[in-house]
């Protein structure tokens, strides 16, 4: 069983969970259940670890190209545990490696801003930005390495040290990782734990960390939000999104269905900024779904060994049971099925590519987050009607404009109530964009300058110079 890191050693606990291959339905590894004490210890080594790691910005940035060294060189170990715990088809599994390198070397790169107010014969004064001091990061299932290294990254190069728990669906790969980072990262620096969603609880209301950042769903967000508050910790908070696509009248059908559908069922649908619901104006509509419709079918769905597999299973239980429902719901509520339409009869978490249309804007597929491979396609007839539809949930992480005249289709773009707003792409998220969400779907940003600054605090350094 892979261990935990703690204080740079490997830890093993008195429990383990289980771990289901959801290609299979099946147990098939275990992971520790992290106790209180050793809870307490990985807190305790990290802020002990962070008085050496804050004093040296050049050392750190040393550090993180090692480690994202070290994390290439075990690229194929990293991709098998993921392959085993979300069922990810294997370039998918393995495209996360390069995800956790490019993010270290990125921010090795990057700079802490220090910005001068003024500087004359009377007074310099500075704004200068410290660490936080211990960060409790807290990820999901959908993207274990990729998601946690969007963490780990900036808070230290800010010059922080860490305890990461990982989603209880998905612990290997993020164990593994602790493993590197002990090897190649001072004692303590970065500590790895794993347990249910009791331990998030717990490393959220513990008194140590000055900052939880936390990427999952919206309860578990609000969850957070309200432990932190009781102590006045920072908090970034990345959650759900329920993305809008918004073809304008005068889009290109042919060109732009088959990119909106491979973004919208990459990763199986598993991802907060996807497309999620779809927006046709009427002179499309049939075109559009048809176009949807055939892109869906031609999806090979299998198993993630196998090389011809386009798409693997959902990677949990719940989370195929739930999109099991919200597409059975949708169709006996008067959706039309245009492709797929329920899982395919086999073991493990496997579902169809669905194209529902005709869906009303009360059905729980337009009006929540899938995070499966079901899109709704909806009809407008009224540019006005189809931002306040779209802007009309309480998610406002990333939409998207698609359409021949640009400008035209910035303009409404800009009028999406989101974080990122796209024009004929979707979900496009680079190291140096910052990436967050308005309403429900997040507070903060992570990624770029503002993500770094996200894991400091300013101080004024304020010199009299009379
Ligand atoms: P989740 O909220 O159930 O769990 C996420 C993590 O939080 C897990 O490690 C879990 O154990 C822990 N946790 C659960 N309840 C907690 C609590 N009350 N206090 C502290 N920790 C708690 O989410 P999930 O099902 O693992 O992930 C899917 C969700 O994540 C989707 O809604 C998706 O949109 C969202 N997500 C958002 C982003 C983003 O950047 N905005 C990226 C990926 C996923």
């Amino acid at each position: 069983m892979l261990t935990m890191t703690i204080n740079g050693a490997s830890v093993e606990s008195p429990a383990a969970f289980e771990v289901v291959n959801p290609a299979t339905g099946e147990v098939e590894a275990h992971a520790p259940v992290c106790t209180p004490a050793q809870l307490d210890d990985a807190f305790a080594a990290a802020a002990a670890a962070g008085r050496g790691w804050r004093s040296d910005v050049d050392a750190r940035r040393k550090a993180m190209l090692r480690l994202a060294e070290a994390i290439t060189a075990a690229g194929d170990a990293l991709a098998a545990d993921l392959i085993l715990e979300t069922g990810k088809p294997a370039p998918i599994a393995a495209s996360e490696v390069p995800i956790c390198a490019t993010w270290l070397q990125v921010y090795a790169d990057m700079e802490i801003p220090r910005v001068v107010l003024r500087d004359d014969a009377s007074a310099l004064i500075e704004v200068a930005h410290r660490p936080l001091g211990v960060v409790a990061a807290i990820t999901p299932w959908n993207f274990p390495l990729g998601l946690s290294m969007w963490k780990i990254a900036p808070a230290l190069l800010a010059g922080n040290t860490i305890v990461l728990k990982p989603s209880p669906f998905t612990p290997l790969a993020t164990l593994r990782l602790g493993q590197i980072m002990g090897e190649v990262l001072p004692p303590g620096v970065v500590n790895v734990v794993t347990g249910g969603d009791d331990l998030g609880r717990a490393l959220a209301a513990h008194p140590t960390p000055r900052k939880v950042t936390f990427t999952g769903s919206v309860a578990g967000g609000k969850s957070v939000a309200a432990a932190a508050g009781a102590d006045l910790k920072r908090v970034t908070l990345e959650l759900g999104g329920n993305d809008a696509v918004i073809l304008m009248g005068d889009a290109d059908v042919a060109a732009s269905v088959p990119k909106i559908l491979g973004t919208a069922f990459f990763n199986t649908g598993q991802a907060c900024a996807l497309p999620k619901r779809i927006y046709v104006p009427d002179a499309l509509y049939d075109d559009a779904v048809e176009a949807f419709a055939s892109a869906a079918s031609a999806i090979e769905v299998g198993p993630p060994g196998s090389a011809s597999t386009q798409m693997g299973p959902l990677s949990t239980r719940p989370q195929y049971e739930r999109v099991t429902a919200l597409a059975a719901e949708a169709i006996a509520g008067g959706a039309r099925v245009a492709a797929g339409g329920g899982p395919l009869d086999r073991p493990g978490f496997f579902f169809r590519p669905t194209i529902l249309a005709d869906v009303a804007d009360a059905a729980r597929i337009v009006d929540e987050e899938q995070f499966g491979p079901v899109l709704p396609i909806l009809r407008y007839s009224d540019i006005d009607d189809a931002v306040d539809r779209a802007n009309s949930t309480m998610f406002g992480l990333c939409g998207s404009v698609w359409g021949t005249d640009i400008d035209a289709a910035g303009a409404v773009a800009e009028r999406l109530e989101c974080g990122t707003t796209f024009v004929n792409t979707h979900a496009a998220l680079l190291p140096t964009v910052p990436f967050g969400g308005s309403k429900w779907s997040g507070v903060g940003v992570e990624n770029g300058v503002a993500g770094l600054l996200g894991f400091t605090e300013p101080q004024v350094v304020h010199t009299c110079r009379v």
